[in-house]
């Protein structure tokens, strides 16, 4: 789960973590006095999105009065913010952080992550801050430093050092100790899969400060924290994804033409390669998990053909858990329920995979039905209607 950065930095300050002084806001006179509160004359008002990359995209303005931020908040309201991360369509903004303006000395990048193959938590921190990360990972990787944290241990004290150091921040080594102990304890409390500032500066003043803040929390684990499912904001969230949350479906759009309705991640996955393969590409990925029930695969149905760029779909289930006539079943309820247009190319393989068959065979209804995946992504390719693939 996403959370806005106003939100992040609210949940890091209560693990003692230094922020700007701050406020979300979500009108002009809403931001002009959030502004007048902080009692300074150096502003930034910041456009807050589930996207980075605002700064390069004017959805970052650091001002000197109070005219001057709700004038920036009235320019950046209500407006679709196009950054490096949203897409062309860009997000529309409906809040704003107004916080106090610093004076930047030097900017950093911190960050923490699971390393997969490490099977540990990797902080990461480099002197390249207020830059895309990516871009540095990709042309200057020796410029990101890692320490792998042992998750008995914790992050070390003397890890945290070893980063002041090569960051050269020896004098503020007891600082930066403190930040990134504390940046560990709330990655591990709140169960984050990242946490991320960027940029963390030294103030010209001396004083280390989140400057920005990424926080994403794992799905997985909100059971656990009563408190953080409220900060979801489905305002920023995909609407067809959204939809497709409530029945526990898991749906990701993607910008193809091959609607997708697969059992299991990994047959999810391999089905989508076999569309590119065939010579197309999916639109969707969509898991409809072991428990495809009728409502389940309706829903399913219905998400996927709601999506316009879905030209044809392939259904692939193995019947495992579920069984292949159960799924039939759905298929034939749900297209009695949702009118659909597009051609269907079903393969249905693994427990009562004939009887299945039959049904879907006696329904009247109009399916291809194949027998190899292979096929199915085939047929379900050569279903487009003619034109780009
Ligand atoms: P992002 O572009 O979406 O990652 O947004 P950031 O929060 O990182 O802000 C982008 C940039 O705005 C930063 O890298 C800074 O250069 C600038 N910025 C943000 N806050 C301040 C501030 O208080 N003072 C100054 N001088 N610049 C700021
Ligand atoms: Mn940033």
């Amino acid at each position: 789960m996403k959370i806005h950065e106003y939100q992040a930095k609210a949940l890091l300050a209560s693990f003692g973590l230094p922020v700007p002084r701050g406020t979300a806001a979500t009108t002009p006179s809403e931001a002009r006095a959030a502004a007048e509160a902080l009692g300074t004359n150096r502003y930034v008002v910041k456009a807050q999105i589930h996207a980075g990359g605002r700064g390069k995209a004017g959805g970052v303005k650091v001002v000197a009065s109070l005219d001057a931020v709700e004038a920036s908040a009235a320019a950046l309201l209500g407006r679709s913010l196009v950054t490096a991360q949203t897409g062309p369509e860009g997000t529309v903004v409906r809040r704003l952080l107004v916080e106090e303006g610093l004076d930047i000395a030097r900017e950093f990048y911190c960050g923490i992550v699971i390393d997969r193959a490490r099977e540990a938590p990797v902080v990461m921190a480099s002197t390249e801050g207020g830059v895309e990360i990516e871009k540095v990972a990709a042309e200057k990787p020796e410029a990101i430093l890692r320490e792998l944290v042992d998750p008995s241990l914790g992050l070390r004290p003397y890890q945290a050092r070893r980063i002041a150091f090569a960051l050269g921040l020896k004098e503020q080594q007891r600082a930066v100790e403190k930040l990134l102990l504390g940046l560990y304890r709330a990655f591990l409390q709140l169960d984050a899969s990242l946490v991320e500032i960027n940029p963390l500066i030294l103030t010209a003043d001396g004083r280390l400060i989140l400057l920005d803040a990424k926080l994403t929390l794992d799905d997985n684990a909100l059971d656990r924290h009563p408190e953080l499912p409220a900060l979801r904001d489905v305002g920023e969230e995909s609407p067809l994804e959204v939809e497709a949350s409530k029945y526990n479906l898991n749906y990701i759009k993607l910008d193809g033409r091959v609607g997708c309705m697969v059992n299991g991640a990994g047959l999810a996955m391999a089905t989508m390669d076999l569309i590119k393969l065939a010579g197309s590409s999916p639109a969707n990925f969509l898991d409809v998990g072991g428990g495809a029930n009728v409502e389940r695969i309706t829903n399913a149905f219905r998400i996927l053909t709601s999506d316009k760029n879905v030209e044809a779909v392939l259904i692939n289930i193995f019947g495992g858990i579920v069984r292949c006539d159960r799924v039939a079943d759905g298929v034939i309820e749900a297209m009695k329920l949702v009118q659909v247009k597009v051609p269907i190319v079903v393969r249905l393989e693994g427990t009562n995979a004939p009887e299945a068959r039959q049904k879907l065979e006696a329904s009247g209804l109009h399916f291809t039905v194949a027998s190899t995946l292979a096929e199915a992504a085939a047929r379900v390719v050569a279903a487009l209607p003619a034109g780009r693939n």
